[in-house]
């Protein structure tokens, strides 16, 4: 009878071994999909650090319990660290304020940081991956579910730390040579997070509601595991359901609309912060209150350098300098615009008149008016665009 040696499939392959920290919220249990996937044995450790949204540990361990049911196996411990970190002072810890509502890129939010957290679960990930690397002979990987929505609130999410905290940990121990971190979602947002597992879930034969069922996002559960929707934490999960066109299958209080309307609208608010902040009063009022430039004033209105005309809020091309002709109206004018564009067209019946209006199909700015007084050669149309709503970008540039 061969003697397969402990690191050894019945296919001779070497197996792969991850170390990952499961929360229990999205990312971590979306992260541990990605490893089983990729053919991982993944060992899960779950930090009780003293959270005020202590049940995503149950979460944990549901999760892991169902994917026990569907055949997955997975090495799950939970650590308890609430005594060693009883000291540290975050809203988002049990003796902490109370968690802000809002959204997550907020700066409220940074309340909700708790001191040196991701280094101390870093460290423990490392300590366990070095531990396996030695006892069984094998590389070793630390499994990370950070994503691009962290890094603004939480510097210890970014890629940057954790490239520190690697070269740190090599420095500082034997054998770390064949320890790696492992960031898959580092460039992604939350909805990329969704998208990564959707086919993953699939093939491993795990259904996605009832995964997702099971995993804990909001920092501020009702003590029966529901959600009140209101943590920026909720808001950003809510919002990466519904742009991947899926209904969360967590439960809300009040169920999924009122949760999504109400992330939505925190969402614009946050938006329209952001650009207030961003753009120029006339580039504000006219994108984001239809409002309309004093003719022959604006930047493009009399201007034809090769290039390209983008959607000042979002970056959408929208006009190639190739279309722009010059009408004498005093507002930069195009008789056509990109065909991915795909501008938006709205009857528009203020001031007494009867306009179509256009807007951004991204981003919803206004960008002006389509009107029919255009050169026939094109089609007969004439966009008569304000100067704000756009932003150049020459050929050179473009190309350099
Ligand atoms: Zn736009």
């Amino acid at each position: 009878m061969a003697v397969i040696a402990a690191d050894t499939q019945m296919d001779g392959s070497r197996l792969k071994h991850a170390v990952m920290a499961l929360s229990g919220g999205m990312d971590s249990a979306s992260l541990l999909v990605h490893l089983l996937d990729e053919g991982y044995e993944v060992t899960c450790l779950s930090f009780d650090y003293g959270q005020q949204h202590v049940l995503e540990l149950d979460c944990a361990e549901e999760l892991v319990s169902y994917l026990h049911k569907m055949g997955q196996s997975v090495v799950h411990q939970k650590i308890d660290l609430s005594s060693a970190m009883s000291l540290f002072q975050s809203d988002l810890l049990q003796k902490g304020g109370d968690v802000p509502e809002g959204h997550y890129e907020e700066d409220s939010m940074k309340s909700t940081v708790v001191p040196n957290r991701n280094a101390v679960f870093a460290s423990l990930l490392y300590g366990t991956a070095l531990s396996i690397s030695a006892k069984r002979d094998t590389d070793a990987m630390v499994a990370l579910g950070v994503h691009s929505g962290d890094h603004a609130i939480y510097p210890d999410c970014r890629p940057e730390f954790y490239d520190a905290l690697g070269q740190a940990f090599a420095l500082g121990n034997w054998g770390s040579e064949r320890i790696a971190f492992h960031l898959p979602y580092v460039r992604l947002d939350k909805a990329g997070i969704l998208l990564d597992a959707e086919p993953r879930l699939t093939r491993l034969g795990l259904h996605f509601d009832e995964f997702y069922r099971r995993t804990l996002t909001t920092y501020d559960p009702t003590p029966d595991g529901m959600s009140y929707g209101k943590t920026g934490s909720d808001i950003e999960r809510i919002l990466a359901f519904h742009a991947v066109g899926r209904e969360d299958p967590f439960a809300y209080i009040g169920g999924w609309q009122a949760a999504l309307r109400h992330a939505q609208s925190q969402d614009k608010k946050q938006r329209s912060n952001d650009l207030q902040n961003r753009l120029t009063a006339i580039q504000f009022h006219v994108t984001q209150e239809s409002g309309t430039e004093r003719a022959f004033t604006g930047e493009f209105w009399d201007t034809d350098e090769a290039g390209d005309y983008l959607c000042i809020c979002c970056d959408k091309l929208l006009f190639e300098s190739q279309m722009k002709f010059g009408s004498g109206c005093g507002w930069p004018s195009f008789h056509s615009e990109v065909p991915t564009a795909r501008i938006h067209r709205i009857i528009d019946q203020s001031h007494g008149m009867q306009r179509t209006e256009v807007r951004c199909s991204t981003c919803d700015a206004h960008l002006g008016h389509v009107f029919d007084d255009g050169p026939r050669a094109h089609g007969g149309e004439r966009y008569c665009i304000n100067s704000a709503s756009m932003t150049f970008v020459s050929k050179g540039e473009r190309e350099s």
